[in-house]
C-alpha cells in the first residue's frame, strides 16, 4: 500500500474505497469506487483517473461531485473541496470552449 492512500482514503469519507495502482508505464492511477451505489447492474460508481497529483485531484473531484448528486448529508471530509472542484471543473470548461478540438477530461465516467 502507497502511503497517500491513507489519507486519501480518510479524505473520502466512509463510503468510498481508494485504491492507487500502478500502470504499465510507471504511472499511478486512481480509483475511488462507491461502496453504495451499482450502476449498469452489477458494478459499482467509481471515478478513475491516471496521472500524479492532478490525477488524484481529479479523481478526488469527481467523488466530490458525486457525494453531492448521490449522497447529500453524508459526512465526509472531502466535501469541504467541494467549491474548489466546482471552480477546476469551470476551469475545464472554459478552456475546452476555447479549443473544443482538445479532449475532454470528464467523460470517461
Ligand atoms: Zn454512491
Amino acid at each position: 500500500m502507497l502511503p497517500i492512500s491513507t489519507p486519501a482514503a480518510s479524505k473520502a469519507g466512509p463510503l468510498a474505497k481508494v485504491k492507487i495502482d500502478l500502470d504499465g508505464h510507471e504511472q499511478f492511477i486512481y480509483k475511488i469506487r462507491c461502496s453504495v451505489c451499482v450502476v449498469r447492474s452489477h458494478r459499482n460508481w467509481s471515478a478513475y483517473r491516471p496521472g500524479g497529483d492532478n490525477g488524484f485531484i481529479a479523481a478526488m473531484d469527481r467523488w466530490v461531485f458525486h457525494l453531492r448528486d448521490k449522497h447529500a448529508g453524508t459526512d465526509a471530509p472531502c466535501m469541504a473541496f467541494l467549491s474548489a472542484a466546482q471552480q477546476r471543473l469551470q476551469l475545464r470548461r472554459e478552456i475546452q470552449e476555447a479549443n473544443p478540438t482538445a479532449h475532454p477530461a470528464d467523460t470517461n465516467t
